[in-house]
This record gives C-alpha cells, sequence and structure tokens, in this order.
C-alpha cells in the first residue's frame, strides 16, 4: 500500500488479528521520528494496546542486522501478538528474524526506497563476520506514505536506485544458472517489475529532484523485487554477481574494523561492472572455459578464508560441469542470444546513476585504492556458492587479468 492513507491502513489491517497481546512497533531512533512514533499514535488512538522499542544506536551509529543485536531485541520484547517494522533495511531484517523464531506475523511500514527486502523471506544477517542470508518469513503486507518515502535521506534513495539497478545483471545471472545448470527459473517473476524499470531508468533526473512519478517507480520496483524473490523462494531474481561485490566489501570492512558504504551504492558500482563484463564476453564470437581456480586467496581473506573457502568449494564443483560447454560455438551463441533481452549496457546503468546523484564511482563509497577495488573484484566472486558473471568471465579468462582496465574504464 503505497498512499497518503497508509498509517490508518496499517492499523485496520492489525485490528483484524485476534489481539491478545499488545502489538510491538520496532524502530531506531530516527524512524521513530519520522513514523514510529505516529504508527503508535494511530495504533492507540483506534484503541490498540501498542508498545514502542527503539532499537539504540551502536557506538553512536546506526544499528545493524547481526546476532547479537536481534538476540538483545528478542530478549527485550514482552509477549506479544504482531510485530510492526518501521524503516529500512536493517529495522526489517531484524523484525523479520524475531518475528519468524516467535512464530508471529509481521507488518512493515517503510521508511525509504533504499532496499529491495521489504517484501523479501530472506534476513540479510552478519553471521561470523560473514554477510549470510537466511531464509525467514515475508511481512503479511508493506506500508508506505509517498512523501515519506519521498523526503528520505537522499543517500537512501540513491541506494535504492544501485539496488534497482541491478534487476537486469541479476536477472541474467538467473537465466544463466537455468542455461547452464539447468536450475529452477521463473520468467514471470522476472517480469513482475518489468514494467516499472523505464520510470527510473528513463528518469533518472526525477529520483534526483525526488519527483513523486519517479520515487513511485524506484519503491514499487524495490518492493516487487522483494515480491520476485519470496516467490522464487531464493535471492537469485535480485543478487547476482553485482552483489557479491558488495557483500565482499562489508566483510573485509567488518573483519578490518571499518565503515562500509550502503548496500545498494555498492551494489550500483557492481551492476555498471557486471554489465561490463557481459558486454566484453558478449563481443566475443566464442570462448573457451578453463577451470576456477583450485583455491580461494588466504592472503586476500585472511581471518575469513576458511568460511569463504566452504562456499567456493560447492561452486568448483558446480563449475566443473561446464568445462567443455562452449566447444561448439553455436552453443555460446545460443546462450548470448538467451540472456541478452535481459541486459543494460554499463554505459546506460552508469548515467542513470550518475545523473540520479547516485554512486557510480569507487572514490563515491569509500577511500578504496584502484589497486584495493580490484582485488575485491577479482576475489568476490569466491564468496558464495552461486554462479554467476563473475565466474563466468574467470572460467573464459577475462578475469582476473581486464579486472583493472575495466575498473579503470568504468567506475574510476
Ligand atoms: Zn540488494
Amino acid at each position: 500500500m503505497y498512499d497518503d492513507t497508509a498509517f490508518e491502513q496499517l492499523v485496520q489491517t492489525v485490528k483484524l488479528h485476534a489481539l491478545t497481546d499488545p502489538v510491538q512497533v520496532i524502530c531506531d531512533a530516527r524512524t521513530f521520528k519520522v513514523a514510529g512514533q505516529r504508527t503508535e499514535a494511530t495504533l492507540l488512538s483506534a484503541g490498540v494496546d501498542a508498545k514502542t522499542f527503539i532499537v539504540p544506536d551502536q557506538n553512536g551509529k546506526s544499528p545493524i542486522c547481526d546476532e547479537t543485536t536481534k538476540n538483545t531485541l528478542n530478549n527485550s520484547l514482552p509477549k506479544t501478538a504482531v510485530m510492526i517494522a518501521v524503516g529500512s533495511g536493517v529495522i526489517n531484517d531484524l523484525v523479520k528474524w524475531v518475528s519468524f523464531e516467535r512464530n508471529i506475523p509481521y507488518y512493515v511500514m517503510a521508511t525509504a526506497a533504499s532496499m529491495n527486502g521489504y517484501a523479501a523471506a530472506n534476513v540479510a544477517a552478519t553471521v561470523n563476520g560473514v554477510k549470510t542470508l537466511m531464509r525467514a518469513h515475508a511481512p503479511l503486507a508493506v506500508f508506505a506514505v509517498p512523501h515519506i518515502i519521498e523526503n528520505a535521506p537522499f543517500e537512501m534513495t540513491a541506494s535504492g536506485l544501485g539496488d534497482a539497478l541491478a534487476k537486469p545483471v541479476s536477472s541474467a545471472d538467473w537465466r544463466l544458472n537455468q542455461i547452464l545448470f539447468d536450475e529452477y527459473y521463473c520468467q514471470f517473476i522476472v517480469d513482475i517489475v518489468k514494467e516499472l524499470e523505464p520510470g527510473y531508468l528513463d528518469h533518472p533526473e526525477g529520483i534526483k529532484s525526488r519527483d513523486p512519478a519517479a520515487i513511485e517507480s524506484l519503491f514499487k520496483t524495490l518492493f516487487y523485487s522483494g515480491v520476485a524473490m519470496t516467490l522464487a523462494g531464493t535471492s537469485s531474481p535480485a543478487s547476482g554477481g553485482e552483489h557479491l561485490l558488495s557483500h565482499a566489501l562489508d566483510m573485509l570492512s567488518l573483519r578490518d574494523h571499518l565503515d562500509h558504504d550502503l548496500h545498494g551504492r555498492q551494489v550500483g558500482i557492481g551492476t555498471i561492472l557486471s554489465a561490463a563484463l557481459y558486454e566484453k564476453l558478449w563481443a566475443q564470437d566464442t570462448v573457451t572455459l578453463t577451470p576456477l581456480s583450485p583455491h580461494v586467496d588466504a592472503a586476500f581473506w585472511g581471518a575469513l578464508t576458511d568460511e569463504v573457502s566452504g562456499h567456493y568449494q560447492q561452486k568448483l564443483k558446480t563449475a566443473a560441469t561446464i568445462a567443455n560447454r562452449f566447444s561448439n560455438k553455436d552453443a555460446w551463441q545460443k546462450l548470448k542470444q538467451g540472456l541478452t533481452p535481459f541486459l543494460r549496457s554499463p554505459q546506460t546503468i552508469k548515467n542513470c546513476l550518475k545523473i540520479a546523484s547516485a554512486a557510480h564511482q569507487i572514490n563515491n563509497i569509500g577511500r578504496y585504492s584502484t589497486d584495493a577495488f580490484t582485488r575485491v573484484w577479482q576475489n568476490c566472486h569466491q564468496l558464495r556458492s552461486r554462479f554467476t558473471i563473475l565466474d563466468l568471465a574467470h572460467m573464459a579468462g577475462i578475469m582476473p587479468v581486464c579486472a583493472c582496465d575495466l575498473i579503470k574504464k568504468w567506475v574510476v
């Protein structure tokens, strides 16, 4: 529900439950002011017994979604009938996680078009220092008031744009898995957000100026991306190789006790680079695949080596099955034809991010040198078992050798 009456609609919906225990509103210090207070007030004035818990900041920064925070939240809450997440990424994931463990329903009052997890069943948490996706459950409904979404901090909206723009390459990566490994794939799920894409891709200036129509397209794309993941039962429709770059940056920052940028801002850069890989590979008339390196780069991953290696070993088994796949030129052409309809050029994606004033260069997302960033991109395919364009590029000899040139061409 994306409407000015969202608060009232949320309360009417919550009242349909047998409310034998209080309704628990969860927010952080910022979202309490933006929408948490009003959510609680609307519930109370409708006669609903509602309580609010504000997840505290950590070391002066916004809360994160990890086991410690989840346990603290869970231990702080009394018995409750329904939970309401008021916020965006972290608050949603924490409420999704706790309500799943308690086996109670939850709703969302969204506060920003910043990420695509609102309607998703997955929790993106940090477990043992590694970004992990855990299956939990989806909310019963998501509510949003347009002027709250339009007036969210701009960096959050720009982050959402990066996450939304990942759709073409993540869909291509998903289809790649179907063609190569006969994995489950659903065109209907991919097409869910197709009609919304022009609303922001063709009007990035509208994102910058907070134009209501452009922000609505963006918010709905992010919402339906979450629906797509829930329907598919996997994050594959909205998370491919472009996401691995962001996950790697997050994990390495955590390992080294450094800050990292917002998810979607990093994903946007990963998306430009994944699109560049597709473009470079697709320019080849033939391709010869060689096996992936048998080991992860321990010098690069350091303390994360064992964790990453477990995922990578799984991938090696899958990748080995396609060693001779394209010895026949027709098979390569067929793969290209199958994926081309999904793809957008790196230039199109970069222009959209640039015009919207979103992150589109390395120096927009932190103090990474070109060399350091290149190493992250060269290694990030190792941290998940799922095959992506990054792996195909490694097997085709484009990665790691061309990584630095592509980075200099597109994101420096
Ligand atoms: Zn994402």
